[in-house]
């Protein structure tokens, strides 16, 4: 075995063993795997180990990573970075999920962008539930009518909502963030029923965001190690 299979299988025996603990069923639970800044090799690692769900943060990135494995027909990309408009149609042509939409104009936009002969792209509203300084994500009190209005968008369906709260140590304070995200997600759910992901939970929430009611968490360094990021010099 790899290690990029090996620390695979511990992620998902992590999220099965919490998910026992907590009474939920494992299999509602979708690990995304976060393969921002690492090579098409180890994406082709995990791959073979069984992943099929892939995350990417950055436009141009994601997208040479799925012209090279196109061969991979059926792995589903989620592109889960910040979204300037003015890269939105390579989002709508080569993704199968975006969840950081944050405003009515670039909803309208990747709708309009996303080719006709594909399904509809799959969309989360980012949801800024903890972190006053950031400026992704709408408020709470936002969500109902921008969600209201990007079901109205005939190239996509909105499937639920995404956050990113603010890092925080305190288990009890996690807790307390997911659960308001789990509360917006089962109101949201209750009006529509094609409304089914709350994609929350990271390396370091991801106990909090499982019992608070997660469905799609979000894991990178954990299966593909750390991260090194280029240098300005390079
Ligand atoms: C990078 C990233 C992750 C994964 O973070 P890790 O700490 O590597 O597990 C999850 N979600 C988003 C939005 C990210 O940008």
């Amino acid at each position: 075995m790899t290690s990029i299979s090996q620390n695979l299988h511990s992620v998902e025996q992590r999220i099965a063993d919490i998910a026992k603990h907590c009474g939920r069923d494992s299999q509602e639970i979708r690990l995304l795997a976060v393969s921002k800044t690492k090579p098409e090799s180890d994406i082709s690692a995990a791959y073979t180990a069984g992943q099929r769900c892939f995350g990417e943060n950055y436009v141009q990135e994601g997208v040479s990573k799925i012209a090279a494995l196109a061969h991979l027909f059926d792995i589903d990309w989620h592109f889960i970075g910040p979204l300037q408009s003015n890269k939105s149609r390579l989002v709508a042509e080569n993704f199968a999920w975006c969840h950081t939409v944050d405003r009515l104009k670039l909803a309208q936009r990747l709708s309009a962008q996303r080719p006709e002969h594909m399904p509809p792209l799959n969309v989360l509203i980012q949801v800024n539930i903890s972190d006053e300084s950031s400026k992704s994500g709408i408020r709470a009190e936002q969500l109902n009518d921008l969600a209201a209005n990007i079901r109205h968008l005939p190239q996509l369906r909105l499937r639920g909502i995404m956050a990113i709260p603010a890092p925080e140590p305190d288990y009890a304070k996690q807790l307390a963030v997911c659960q308001r995200m789990a509360e917006l997600y089962n109101r949201l759910a209750e009006n529509y029923p094609e409304v089914d992901t709350l994609s929350l939970g990271m390396s370091d929430d991801l106990d909090a965001a499982i019992t608070a009611g997660s469905t799609l968490v979000r894991v990178g360094s954990a299966i593909f190690g750390a991260r090194q990021y280029p240098t300005s010099s390079e």
